[in-house]
């Protein structure tokens, strides 16, 4: 069985790139009958181009320094002889000959220096075999050429060949790979190796693209089409002779015999993109090729990435699989940059496991999210997002793959601490009011707290200190957005004003989305009060307790977490809450509660009708503000006129006024501030942050 090896000008352009082929071969040759076709060193073909005695001289010194280095007596003295003949008969032959003889110098050397190791060496004279443009004399005349006789090594000069008057001729610049082809498809070799001095075939020119790497498979068919466009590490006709007889093709490296390489077969194409390859201005995305695909597909993005470079195209044309992209000549290596990074780069991806708890509204929601939009996420900010722990009020589940189930009893967050790895988020989504008092154990774990649960934060100054503290002091994120106004960016506004020292003179916060609500909706003579409450409660619109809401308790907590953000310690008990209804009437049971909103309502009429006939609207305002003596805040029913930004506030929306040192208007920020999918997207984006 043949082994076809070609070596390219770069692999035999001196002595010790020699002896790295001499290596190879010898490997080679254990495995079956090598082969060995090589192009002329390099530079060579060029200088006898070029008809310059000087540069003939140049070529000839080269030469025979190689053979003083890698020969020694009386064989060194022949044969520099010969080498001197070769060069005679170069300089004597028609002007349009002199370019074959660059593939005999170096084939005759090497053949001699194999020789010399011990190889029964044959020089196969491709002038004679190869007959340009005729395959099938071509097979016939290798194949008779190389069973006649017993060889370990056949050494045969790429590149030339006659033409069909028998004319001596040449196969076209880089032809070489193509002689070689020939050789492997008229003897059926069973290997073909093109080495050369790059790893292979690339999803670019490295010399263009430093991020280009090397396509370890890829199908006659793409190869062919980054050849024919402009990737010089294969000459295009190579591809059909070998196609035709099924010979696989390997592109290695000489340099780096056992690094990476490139397969050419029969076989489909591993991704939907191969590589780019560039001629003249002319930039060719290569694609796969699989029936049914065409160009047109890439269009959109090559037009994006080249945008986001800076660069028009000045034309794209899918062509098949592939697309054709015309850019002006100065922009091509940074199209080309830029079309790789697109297509062909993978942005590293950093894995984020989440461990929610709650498995209300919205954890269900913000589960729901999370698997919907992973994809998307990860495309737009490379953090991909799984989630590896779930838990209820009772249960929880841990699945590091990704698919966690509620069912197991005992400590959730003594589990996480066993499993989770560092970077990992714990979410909060639970309405529990202990569980934050876990929260420092899991940040001195590293282990990063997104909250929705405002009771985590609405404790004693000293909690929610401690807290904090235990993140700093460990580097682990802690965000809580959600906990006023959902996904409104509230507390980040308020944080950003006391990160530069702005000082906070006062807050105005309507963010009760259920009495808001009920407030804007409410008309004396229709729904009572009661049944809207109610209503609202059975929707899931209140807290489970909707006194929570009436009592001004959940207001109160937000409150608390905005003092504390814009840096103020305020504490539950500076703050005076004046209940929406009259305390009492949040006292006993629900039931009971209902009963005494329910006999409330005419008062409750009466004062909706006054502040209406006053131009007035009601809002449930939660408040601070900077005094001679300090900080007071309160909440509590206010009649606000039409020019106060709350008055026209819709259905759940929220708002809040926030007055500063530092400017004369206020900072208004306003819109939906409730609802479990509002609540879902403002914990993603705090992940995210
Ligand atoms: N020596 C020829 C050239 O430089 C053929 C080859 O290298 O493949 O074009
Ligand atoms: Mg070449």
């Amino acid at each position: 069985m043949y082994r076809v090896l070609k070596f390219g000008g770069s692999s035999v352009a001196s002595a010790t790139n020699v002896s790295r082929v001499l290596d190879i071969v010898e490997a080679e040759a254990k495995k079956g009958c090598v082969i060995l076709v090589s192009s002329a060193i390099s530079g060579c073909t060029d200088a006898l181009l070029s008809g310059d005695e000087a540069q003939f001289r140049e070529m000839e010194r080269r030469h025979a320094d190689m053979v003083r280095r890698l020969f020694t007596g009386p064989q060194r003295i022949a044969l520099q002889e010969r080498m001197k003949a070769l060069f005679g008969q170069m300089r004597q032959a028609p002007a349009d000959e002199k370019v074959t003889f660059g593939e005999i110098f170096s084939t005759t050397i090497l053949a001699e220096k194999l020789e010399t190791e011990g190889y029964r060496t044959i020089w196969l004279d491709s002038r004679d075999l190869v007959v340009k443009g005729d395959e099938a004399t071509t097979y016939k005349r290798i194949k008779s050429a190389v069973k006649a006789t017993q060889a370990d090594i056949f050494v045969a000069p790429g590149f030339i060949c006659q033409d069909g008057d028998g004319k001596i001729s040449t196969l076209g610049r880089g032809g070489s790979d193509y002689s070689a082809a020939l050789y492997a498809a008229a003897v059926q070799a069973e290997s073909l190796q093109i080495w050369t001095d790059v790893p292979g075939i690339m999803t670019a020119n490295p010399k263009q693209v430093p991020a280009a790497r090397t396509v370890p498979r890829m199908s006659y068919g793409a190869a062919l089409d980054m050849a024919s466009h402009g990737a010089k590490v294969l000459y295009a006709p190579t591809v059909a002779p070998a196609m035709s007889a099924g010979i696989d093709i390997e592109i290695r490296n000489t340099f780096a015999p056992d690094g990476k390489y490139t397969v050419i077969g029969n076989c489909p194409d591993a991704s939907r993109w191969i590589g780019v390859a560039s001629e003249k201005g002319n930039i060719r995305l290569v694609g796969a090729q699989m029936p049914d695909v065409t160009g047109d597909d890439a269009v959109e993005n090559a037009g994006k990435a080249l945008a986001e470079a800076g660069i028009a195209a000045v034309k794209m044309t899918p062509d098949g699989p592939s697309l054709n992209i015309e850019v002006r000549e100065g922009v091509l290596d940074q199209a080309l940059r830029a079309l790789h990074r697109a297509f062909f780069q993978e942005l590293p991806v950093q894995e984020v496991n989440l461990f929610i708890a709650g498995n209300g509204a919205v954890g269900q929601a913000l589960v729901k999210m999370v698997r919907e939009s992973a994809g998307a996420v990860k495309e737009r900010t490379g953090k991909h997002l799984r989630i590896v722990g779930l838990a209820n009020s009772t249960q929880y589940g841990i699945d590091l793959g990704g698919n966690p189930v509620i069912g197991k009893k005992g400590d959730y967050i003594r589990a996480i601490l066993e499993e989770a790895s560092k970077g990992s988020i714990f979410v909060d989504a639970s309405n529990s009011e202990t569980l934050y008092l876990r929260y420092p154990e899991l940040l001195q774990a590293g282990i990063g707290i997104v909250s929705s649960n405002r009771r985590s934060f609405a404790g004693s100054y000293t909690d929610f200190a401690a807290v904090h503290l235990a993140a700093r002091e460990n580097g682990a994120p802690l965000r809580y957005e959600t906990t006023v106004g959902a996904a409104l960016p509230i507390l980040d506004s308020i944080a950003r004003g006391a990160n530069s020292c702005d000082e906070v003179l006062s807050i105005e916060a309507v963010v009760s989305c259920t009495l808001n609500q009920i407030l804007s909706d409410y008309r004396p003579g229709g729904a009572s009060f009661a049944a809207m409450v109610k209503k609202a409660q059975e929707a899931g619109l209140t807290e489970p307790d909707p006194r929570l809401d009436l009592g001004g308790k959940d207001a109160l907590r937000k409150l608390l977490i905005l003092a504390r953000e814009a840096g103020i310690p305020l504490e539950e008990a500076q703050v005076k809450v004046q209940p929406i209804v009259p305390p009492e009437l949040l006292q006993g049971s629900l039931g009971q509660f209902y009963e005494g909103l329910e006999a409330y309502e005419p008062q409750w009429a009466q004062q909706a009708m006054e502040a209406e006939q006053q131009g007035f609207r009601r809002r449930f305002v939660a408040w601070l503000e900077k005094k001679d003596e300090g900080y007071v805040a309160g909440i509590g029913l206010r009649n606000v006129p039409p020019v106060h930004p709350a008055y026209h506030l819709r259905g759940t929306e929220n708002a809040i006024i926030v007055r500063s040192a530092f400017h004369p208007y206020p900072l208004v920020i306003q819109g939906p501030g409730e609802g479990a999918r509002e609540a879902a997207s403002s914990i993603l984006n705090d992940i995210l942050r």
